[in-house]
Order: structure tokens, then C-alpha cells, then sequence
């Protein structure tokens, strides 16, 4: 029998807030534990929350983004569970009123375009985290991550492959990015997905029975946990067995998933309205003004790269792929450089220096007008490439001057076409041999020559103008 995969995500992401969603702590990563708290967000007894303006804003900026249908009227939940984690021992959600539904999302792969439907999205806060000490055998509280703002985006079962889950994702965490919402870093928890997965003969129009993978914190181990519960859940009913609605956790080590709980329902949890916090009224200026306020999103810019600067798609990919190269390519545009030549510094010395450094784009200490100066000093002639690139090696880790470095170490191009003459007369005549060659038809002979006077003059003169000079010398 052929099996189709069928799978639906559910996304968390951080905001980008700099305080918690219903109090004034701080939302920094990290930081010593339990430090980042008041008795708001540890949940003691008799304190009141008071809904963050900018989480808000940030949740309708998403949601616009995202093509949702935002609801004029909202509200919070209770969702009561006990965790050590939760010291409130409820968080505070949307369940009956969020914030957004309906939305869409177009991706792209290898199979084509593609719609995927977005369920809702609502806002709710972050728990605090477990920190367990396998050496002391004791598991530790850290509450600084309590409060933390988060919306939760939830598709429809759109998905039928691994390859759309990441597209969907690249897309997702591109949008958010460039809104300015959250930072999306993976590796902070920023961004986290459960993978709810079910399979069914292809052709079949009921969806099976499906099982929700938690703790996945990589595009690699989302793939690879799709493949895998695929696979087990194929295989099980294949034997005759019955696929159980439960929660599962991906062990990256172990490259398998393993059953944590069975899975709960909404009425485990006793929602009910948050009597301590007032339904949200969205007014139609307030949408008109987000709306308003939008900045440009990769897929604009990716078409407008292409229009405006004819730059080839896969440049325009590359560039956009980040929000800080995009940033530095328009302003080294803006700065006068040439847009191929912008973008051919960016996607290689940039993003090479960058990977060398194991460091972000929006980290980076080389700003724009010092990588536009080097861009003109070689449209200009006065630089040739090879030289500019240790120029750029030498001032991008403090966005040094290129003119002082350039004559601090007299790395100028020589101009002057008469001392290139020189300089190529002096090598024929070091290398009888060489000349000999080439005029007997060794056209190769020359590269060595130019290699000679390129070095005499320690890399200062244009490759092209020493060709030129050699072959003229060497004229019959
Ligand atoms: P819950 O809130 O109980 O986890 P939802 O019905 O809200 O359940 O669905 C959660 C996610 O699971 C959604 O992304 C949805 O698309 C997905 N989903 C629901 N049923 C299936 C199924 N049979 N197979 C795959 N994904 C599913
Ligand atoms: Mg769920
Ligand atoms: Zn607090």
C-alpha cells in the first residue's frame, strides 16, 4: 500500500519584547538564575497582571504578516496544569477568543508552490526551566523564562512532507525576522515546534490517528523525527497494531522517539476565562496604523532585487536570506555601488569573514560606508581585487579606515603606466627564457611573466594593464 504523511505544526515563538508579557522583568536570555523575576511572573499569591502594549502589537504585527483574520474582540484563558515550572501552577492563554485565525502562508519547494493554511495564532506566556544536575542528582528551578511573551501559530494538517515543514518554517521565522518580532534563534528556544504526524493510504480523505512530537530544536531533527515517526507509524499498522494518540519526545542522540504521555485534552486543563485581565477591544485605526507601519518582507525584496537592480535570483536569495545583509546591501546600493558588485562582496568575502567567525550577519562589526569605500577605491581603479580583499580582511573585525589602511601600507594601485613599462621590461629581461617561450608561441609563458612583475611591484598594479604592457613589449 502507498502511504501519504500527513502533518500539522504548532510553532512557539519568543517575542522580541524587552519586558515580560504581563510584568516589567526583563525578557534577556539567560542571565543568573532567577534573577530576571518579581512576584508577578513567580505567581505569588494577591499580584495582578497587566498585558505588555507591545506584545500585543508584536502578536497583530505576526498575524497581519501571516494573512490572519485578527479578531476585533479577545480574551485570556486559564489553562491550569501543574508543573514545577509553572509556579502559578495555570498559564495564562487564548483557547476560546485568540487574538488570530485564518491565515496563510505560501511556500516554495522542490514539488512546486504550495498554501499552508494557519489554524490560529494566539498569545500566551513562556514557563520558567528545569535545570537538571545529573552529577548532584537534584533538578533545579529557573524561573527567569516565566512571563516570557509567546504567540503560538497553528496550521491546519497541511503538510504532506518534511521538506514543506522546513520551507513553512525558513518562511515563518524570515517573516517574524524581518517584522522585527522575535530573533527566532533556535538555539535559545525562540522558536520551538511540535510536530503533530499522522499517516493514511494515499487517496484516503480521513485523516488517521496522529501523535504530537515535542522538543524538537533543529530543522535537521524536525526532518529527521518526521522520517522516523513516519516510518514507526507505517510500520505498526503495517504489523496490525493501532497507532495511539500520545505526545512523544525526539531523542536527537538516539535518533528515535519515545512515548512521554498520553496525549490530553482541552477539558484536562479547566480553561476558563482570565478574571484578572480585561478582553482585548481592537480598534480599526489601531489595524490601519500596523498595516501602515509593515516593512518590506523578503519575498518583496527578493522581487524588487531582481526589478530594480537585475540581480539574479539566487543572489537576491542569498541576500535576503538575512535581515542585516539585506540592511548592508541597500545601504552599500545607496552608497553608489554598483548592485552586482555589492552583492558579490556580500555573498562572498562577507559571508565568508562571517563563517570563519562563527558569527551572525547582525553581529557584524564591518559597517556600510567602509565596504562601499573599498567597493569605489576598486571601481576607481585605485585597488585591484586581490588587494582590496586583504584590505577587507584587515579592517572588517573593527570597521577599520580603508584610505589610512590602504596608505599605511602603501597598498595602492600603481597608476602611473610608465612604471609598469618599467617594471615589465626589467622582468623580460630577467627572463630571456620565458619571452623566448611565449614569442615561439607559449602562450602560458605569460601568466608566469605577469606573475614576475606583479610581485616586483608587490601586488600594487592592475593584473590587466601588466598583461596588456607585457604583450606589447613582446610584440614582434
Ligand atoms: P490540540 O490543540 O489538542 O493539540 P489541535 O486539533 O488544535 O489539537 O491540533 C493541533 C495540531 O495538530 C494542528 O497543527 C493540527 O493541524 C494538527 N493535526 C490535527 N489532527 C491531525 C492529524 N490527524 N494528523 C496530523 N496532524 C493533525
Ligand atoms: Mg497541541
Ligand atoms: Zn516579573
Amino acid at each position: 500500500m502507498t502511504w501519504e504523511t500527513v502533518i500539522g505544526l504548532e510553532t512557539h515563538v519568543e517575542l522580541a519584547t524587552k519586558t515580560k508579557i504581563f510584568c516589567s522583568c526583563t525578557t534577556a536570555f539567560g542571565g543568573a538564575p532567577n534573577t530576571h523575576c518579581c512576584p508577578v511572573c513567580t505567581g505569588m499569591p494577591g499580584t495582578l497582571p497587566v498585558l505588555n502594549r507591545r506584545v500585543l502589537e508584536f502578536a497583530v504585527k505576526a498575524a497581519l504578516a501571516l494573512n490572519c483574520q485578527i479578531a476585533r474582540h479577545s480574551r485570556f484563558d486559564r489553562k491550569n496544569y501543574f508543573y514545577p515550572d509553572l509556579p502559578k501552577a495555570y498559564q495564562i492563554s487564548q483557547l476560546y477568543l485568540p487574538i488570530a485565525r485564518d491565515g496563510a502562508v505560501d511556500i516554495r519547494t522542490g514539488a512546486g508552490d504550495k498554501t499552508i493554511h494557519i489554524h490560529e495564532l494566539h498569545m500566551e506566556e513562556d514557563a520558567g526551566k528545569l535545570v537538571h544536575d545529573p552529577w548532584l542528582g537534584q533538578t533545579r528551578a529557573d524561573y527567569n523564562r516565566c512571563g516570557v511573551p509567546l504567540i503560538e501559530i497553528v496550521t491546519r494538517p497541511d503538510f504532506r512532507t518534511a521538506e514543506e515543514v522546513i520551507a513553512y518554517l525558513e518562511k515563518l521565522k524570515e517573516t517574524l525576522v524581518y517584522l522585527g518580532v522575535s530573533d527566532c534563534k533556535m538555539q535559545e528556544g525562540s522558536l520551538r515546534c511540535d510536530v503533530n504526524l499522522s499517516v493514511r493510504p494515499l487517496g484516503s480523505g480521513r485523516l488517521g490517528t496522529r501523535t504530537e512530537m515535542k522538543n524538537l530544536n533543529s530543522f535537521k531533527a524536525i526532518a529527521r523525527a518526521i522520517r522516523y515517526e513516519a516510518r514507526r507509524q507505517i510500520e505498526l499498522i503495517e504489523e496490525g497494531g493501532r497507532v495511539i494518540q500520545e505526545t512523544r519526545r525526539w531523542d536527537e542522540n538516539k535518533d528515535a522517539s519515545y512515548a512521554m504521555r498520553s496525549k490530553e485534552d482541552a477539558q484536562d486543563y479547566r480553561y476558563f476565562p482570565e478574571p484578572d485581565l480585561p478582553p482585548i477591544q481592537l480598534s480599526e485605526d489601531y489595524l490601519d496604523a500596523l498595516r501602515a507601519a509593515r516593512p518590506e518582507l523578503g519575498e518583496e525584496k527578493r522581487a524588487r532585487y531582481q526589478a530594480d537592480y537585475g540581480l539574479p535570483r539566487c543572489d537576491c536569495e542569498t541576500i535576503t536570506s538575512d535581515r542585516a545583509l539585506a540592511a548592508l546591501f541597500e545601504e552599500v546600493t545607496a552608497l553608489g555601488a554598483p548592485p552586482k558588485q555589492g552583492a558579490n562582496w556580500i555573498m562572498g568575502e562577507v559571508l565568508g569573514a562571517l563563517s570563519q567567525r562563527g558569527m551572525e550577519p547582525r553581529d557584524m562589526p564591518l559597517t556600510a560606508p567602509t565596504l562601499a569605500r573599498l567597493i569605489a577605491l576598486v571601481g576607481a581603479g585605485k585597488l585591484n581585487r586581490n588587494t582590496a580583499v586583504k584590505v577587507f580582511e584587515a579592517v572588517f573585525d573593527t570597521d577599520g579606515d580603508v584610505d589610512g589602511y590602504v596608505a599605511e601600507h602603501g597598498l595602492e594601485q600603481i597608476g602611473d603606466d610608465g612604471l609598469v613599462r618599467e617594471a615589465c621590461a626589467r622582468a623580460l629581461a630577467a627572463n630571456p627564457r620565458s619571452a623566448a617561450d611565449y614569442r615561439g608561441g607559449k602562450e602560458k609563458a605569460l601568466g608566469f611573466l605577469v606573475g614576475q612583475v606583479m610581485r616586483e611591484l608587490k601586488g600594487r598594479a592592475d593584473p590587466q594593464a601588466v598583461n596588456a604592457a607585457l604583450r606589447e613589449l613582446l610584440a614582434p
